[in-house]
């Protein structure tokens, strides 16, 4: 259970999206507190991602990598290795199952009524 929370609001002007983290000791919480950053909400973390009526579709292409620790998946263009592993509604792939440079392409598209 967990004695010692962080609450920390949303970083953008207006928002008013909180997070709640909980931590079991006070060492952990002042760690926490240590290394936090400034606190965005998902909608506001990579507002680009969002789907609106605006925004009604996004691509996002990630690259199977090989490292000295095995394969992950790379956002292209970006030096940051993620998972090895990624999923989303109808897919699942693991990094190690497919050669180094496959590329994993993601849309997500709305369509408004
Ligand atoms: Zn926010």
């Amino acid at each position: 259970m967990s004695k010692y929370l962080l609450n920390e609001k949303c970083k953008h002007e207006g928002c008013n999206e909180w997070s709640h983290s909980g931590y079991s000791t006070q060492r952990a919480l002042r760690k926490a507190q240590l290394n936090r950053k400034d606190y965005y909400c998902l909608r506001h973390k990579n507002p680009n991602l969002l789907l609106n009526s605006e925004n009604t579709n996004n691509i996002q292409t990630l690259v199977c990598t090989k490292s000295e620790h095995g394969k992950f998946w790379k956002i292209e263009g970006k030096d940051r290795l993620d998972s090895g592993f990624q999923h989303g509604n109808g897919y699942l792939v693991y990094a190690k199952d497919v050669p180094e440079g496959t590329r994993l392409i993601v849309e997500s598209r709305i369509e408004l009524p």
